[in-house]
């Protein structure tokens, strides 16, 4: 081969290598860095329940303590997650079909959710509380919803704790709502004499409806919120507990405690 055609040659595989790096540099750089092959876990929550997980109106997004802790730990576990919408009821469910990853919705840890998916630790404390209208001057105590009309929402352990009242003979009837706004509508039209909710969720709309809600009678026994994952997914709990040991650590729990609760 001559020394000319050695030239060309050489040129010519030095050109196809830039045009190769070039379209390989534009081409795969994306999927590296992109998101788009990544896993992302989807967390199912109910946004009527503030300040835990509700709709901002503005955006339209859903919001809160729940949904910014969950954004945390899934950032310190190295994990994407994205917050879809759902029943209350239909929570559990969808986590057993597989079409949720994660659940986290002020979600309290039964004997019986425990049997049907797997939760992690405790995050929150709360408890539930009867709430009547503003002017309601006759329900003080459990024992004074004798005869009453109790709301609350579908499968919430306020709902257990309504039924469990009705069983004993003290509430009349037990009226279910899809949502916790819905559950608060129906009191301030008097559609239903009181409200068993969950007390920091029942505050926020006390301070959403000036002087239309009230607290009445004595908490009832703690609530322990947790988030959950289906029965045996140990590895995605396992992801999920570490994240939280670091959102706690690092001081990012407390701070989203100040920010939702003014340092509660
Ligand atoms: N903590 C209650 C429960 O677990 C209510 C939760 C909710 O309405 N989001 O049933």
């Amino acid at each position: 081969m001559s020394r000319r055609n050695k030239i060309w040659i050489l040129l010519l595989i030095f050109g196809l290598v830039l045009s190769l790096a070039g379209c390989g540099s534009g081409g795969t750089s994306s999927q590296q860095e992109g998101t788009a092959g990544d896993k992302v876990y989807i967390v199912g929550a109910e946004p009527t329940f503030p300040p835990f997980e509700y709709t901002d109106e503005a955006t339209g997004e859903i919001v809160g303590f729940d949904v910014d802790l969950i954004k945390a730990i899934a950032e310190a576990a190295g994990i994407q997650v994205e917050v879809q919408s759902l029943g209350f009821d239909g929570l559990i469910p969808a986590l057993q079909a597989g079409n949720i990853d994660i659940v986290i919705a002020g979600m309290t840890v039964t004997e019986e959710r425990a049997a049907a998916v797997d939760f992690g630790p405790t995050y929150w404390e709360a408890y539930l509380q009867i709430a009547v209208a503003a002017d309601n001057e006759e329900i003080k105590s459990v024992e004074d919803l004798q005869g009453k009309t109790v709301g609350v929402q579908i499968g919430t352990t306020g709902a257990l704790k309504a039924e469990e009242l009705k069983s004993e003979g003290i509430v009349k009837e037990v009226k279910t709502y899809n949502t916790v706004d819905v559950v608060f509508l129906e009191l301030m039209n008097g559609t239903v004499d009181a409200v068993i909710n969950d007390r920091p969720v029942t505050e926020i709309y006390m301070a959403r409806n000036p002087g239309k809600v009230k607290l009445t009678g004595e908490p009832f026994e703690g609530e322990e919120y947790a988030y959950a994952v289906a029965k045996g997914n140990t590895e995605l709990l396992n992801k999920l507990n570490a994240g939280l040991e670091e959102v706690k650590a690092s001081g990012k729990f407390d701070e989203l405690v100040m920010e939702y609760f003014g340092g509660e």
